[in-house]
C-alpha cells in the first residue's frame, strides 16, 4: 500500500496571541487539502485550536510525560491528552533533547507511554552537524530509534511517524539537498527492516524536518522515502498550504 503524504506543522512556542492563532486556523481552513494535515500548538491553545480548525486537520502536542498523573509539576500525561481528544504527540524534537535533556531512552519512555495512552507519535531524530561531518548520521538515527525499538511491539509502529530533522538544518535556513534526506530516509528505513520487520519498514512514514519552505519542498517530496514534512517556521506562514500541497 503506498505510504500517504504526511505534514506536520510545529508552531513550537508560537503564535503569541489568539489573533495570531485565528489568523493561520483561518487560512487552514480555507485552504484545498490534499494530505495528512497535523499542527501542534502550544498546549495551552490546543482545544481551542482543535475546535475552530476543520475536521480533517488534526492536532498534536509538542511533548508530553510518560507517568499518567501524580506529582510532576509542569507535565501533561498522556491520559490528559487523549481525555481532552488530542490524537497526536510530538516526541524525542531537538529542541526538547538539546534545552531540556531528553536522551533518547527518555523519548522511548515517553513514547511507550504515549502509545499505550492511544495516542499517535511523531518521533523525531536527527543528528549535528559534527555528527554528519564525521559521518555518523546513520548511526546516530539508528541508536536514537534502537532505544525505541527495545521498548515496542512490532503493532505499536502503526502509529509512530519518524521525522528525521538534523539539527543543523532546523530553523537555520539550511535545507538538506533532496540527495541527502534521501540517503538519510532510506538508510533509517533499512534500519527499521533489521530492527523491527519488513513490514514496518515499507508501511512507516518517514517525514523531513529542517528549514522546509514553499521553494524547496517539492524537489524533497519526489524523494521515494520522503514521506510527507514536519515543518517549523513556514507553518506559521501562508506557504504551510503550499508546502501541505507539495506532490500536488
Ligand atoms: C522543526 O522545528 O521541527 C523544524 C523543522 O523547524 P524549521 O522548519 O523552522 O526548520
Amino acid at each position: 500500500m503506498p505510504r500517504q503524504f504526511f505534514v506536520g506543522g510545529n508552531f513550537k512556542m508560537n503564535p503569541n496571541s489568539v489573533a495570531e492563532k485565528i489568523a493561520l486556523t483561518t487560512l487552514l481552513n480555507k485552504a484545498e487539502l490534499d494530505d495528512s494535515v497535523v499542527v501542534a500548538p502550544p498546549a495551552l491553545y490546543l482545544i481551542p485550536l482543535k475546535e475552530i480548525l476543520r475536521k480533517e486537520i488534526q492536532v498534536a502536542a509538542q511533548n508530553c510525560y510518560f507517568k499518567d498523573s501524580g506529582a510532576f509539576t509542569g507535565e501533561i500525561s498522556p491520559a490528559q491528552l487523549k481525555d481532552a481528544g488530542i490524537p497526536y504527540v510530538i516526541l524525542g524534537h531537538s529542541e526538547r533533547r538539546t534545552l531540556f535533556h531528553e536522551t533518547s531512552e527518555i523519548v522511548a519512555q515517553k513514547t511507550k507511554a504515549a502509545l499505550a495512552g492511544s495516542l499517535s507519535v511523531i518521533l523525531c531524530i536527527g543528528e549535528t552537524l559534527e555528527q554528519r561531518e564525521t559521518d555518523q548520521t546513520a548511526q546516530v538515527c539508528a541508536a536514537q530509534l534502537q532505544a525505541v525499538v527495545d521498548l515496542l511491539s512490532e503493532a505499536d509502529w502503526s502509529k509512530i511517524v519518524i521525522a528525521y530533522e538534523p539539527v543543523w538544518a532546523i530553523g537555520t535556513g539550511k535545507v538538506a539537498s533532496a540527495a541527502q534526506a534521501q540517503a538519510t530516509h532510506a538508510d533509517i528505513r533499512a534500519f527499521l527492516g533489521t530492527a523491527v520487520s519488513p513490514a514496518v519498514a515499507q508501511a512507516t512514514r518517514i517525514i523531513y524536518g529542517g528549514s522546509v519552505n514553499k521553494g524547496n519542498c517539492k524537489e524533497l517530496s519526489t524523494q521515494p522515502d520522503v514521506d510527507g514534512f514536519l515543518v517549523g517556521g513556514a507553518s506559521l506562514k501562508p506557504e504551510f498550504v503550499d508546502i501541505i500541497n507539495a506532490t500536488r
